[in-house]
């Protein structure tokens, strides 16, 4: 069992043991932005073996001046075009960006605790 997750400033804690009967819920459902910076764009990209410009291409679009990853459409929903829906995980693991790594611990969920609930069955209240 891993143990729970606590922040600072945030009056929810994460179960991560959840996760393995979640069937990434924080990867997939709605269409999403999954911005990623040009660290993590090289990062990924050596991580897939790519040149950064075949995978800027290939897996990232421009929203704004930002980048996101690339979603597919699954049945009636979205997800993440690293989601790895065989093994229930991340196909980008260790490369992921910042903004995987960190949730659920996003300064948006900090007054939307009943929303991330809805997303996340790894939420407690404590
Ligand atoms: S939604 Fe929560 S429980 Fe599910 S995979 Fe993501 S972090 Fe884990
Ligand atoms: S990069 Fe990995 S952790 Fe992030 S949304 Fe895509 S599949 Fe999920």
């Amino acid at each position: 069992m891993l143990p729970l997750m606590r922040e600072e400033g945030y009056s929810y804690s994460f179960d991560p043991n959840a996760c393995a009967s979640c069937q990434g819920r924080c990867c997939t459902g709605e269409s999403g932005y999954i911005y990623v910076n040009k660290i993590e764009v090289e990062k990924i990209a050596a991580l897939l073996g790519l040149d950064v410009a075949d995978f800027v291409q290939d897996y990232l679009y421009k929203k704004g001046y930002k980048y996101s990853l690339k979603e597919i459409k699954y049945n009636d929903s979205y997800e993440c075009v690293f989601y790895d829906r065989a093994n229930n995980g991340c196909g980008i693991y260790e490369a992921r960006p910042t903004q995987c790594k960190t949730f659920p611990f996003w300064d948006y969920y900090k007054t939307r605790v009943e929303e991330l609930k809805l997303e996340c069955p790894g939420i407690k209240d404590d």
